[in-house]
């Protein structure tokens, strides 16, 4: 599943592997935030490699996992 973090905090290999990152919809104004403790940056989406076959054939809705990021409200 994909997982929402900035370019300073990337994902860990494990236990799933990451491939790309692709910017969310508003990208840098996003109110999708990185899910690493503490930080508060606009978050990119890393995809995993099916992830990433299915943005390259037009998809852009990606689900998370519980905690996987963090949003902003107006
Ligand atoms: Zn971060």
């Amino acid at each position: 599943m994909a997982l929402m973090r900035c370019a300073s905090h990337p994902p860990e290999a494990m236990p799933r592997s990451y491939v790309t990152a692709v910017q969310p919809l508003g990208f840098p104004d996003t109110a999708l935030l990185c899910s690493a403790n503490g930080c508060e940056r606009a978050a990119l989406i890393w995809l995993e490699e099916a992830e990433k076959n299915s943005y390259d054939s037009g998809n852009r809705i990606f689900s998370a996992p519980a905690g996987a990021m963090k949003v902003r409200a107006v």
